[in-house]
């Protein structure tokens, strides 16, 4: 087991809570997944292999892990939330309008403008999102 999950489950346990086997797959899906599953999606994948796992259990676990800050949320509003089990820091995401893939991408320059924006507006910064929509190169070969 890699470190990183390592911490996250000795944080949860502090929390309170028992590890039992279904929430560690789940966390085992999500922690340095780079694809930004659902919690659908994280759902169906855990219940290869324990099929009794339910949906109310992955979304609190998915909820626990956001609100402790190591889980990244992606909310697109019109969309299910997507999760970023990479690291819980915004960073902006290219997102495919048809196949709804998401990926991380590195602007450089985008690096310091959300806290100049938030700054000049005299806000107090939580988060941003900062989502680029298009066709990807996948789904343009598709047409
Ligand atoms: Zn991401």
């Amino acid at each position: 087991m890699d470190n990183h999950l390592e911490e996250i489950t000795a944080k949860i346990r502090e929390q309170g809570y028992r590890m039992t086997p279904q929430r560690m797959a789940i966390l085992k899906v999500l922690i340095g997944n780079p694809n930004h599953p659902t919690v659908e999606q994280i759902h169906s994948e855990v219940k290869k292999d324990f099929p009794m796992t339910s949906l109310a259990t992955t979304y609190k676990i998915v909820h626990l892990l956001k609100e402790m800050g190591e889980i990244l949320e992606i909310d697109r509003g019109n969309d299910k939330a997507h999760y970023d089990g990479l690291t819980s820091d915004p960073h902006p995401h290219l997102i495919c309008t048809r196949c709804h893939s998401i990926v991380d991408i590195d602007v450089p320059s985008l690096e310091g403008l959300p806290q100049d924006v938030i700054q000049n507006f005299g806000y107090q910064f939580v988060s941003y999102q900062f989502d680029f929509l298009g066709v990807c190169p996948k789904c343009q070969d598709h047409e």
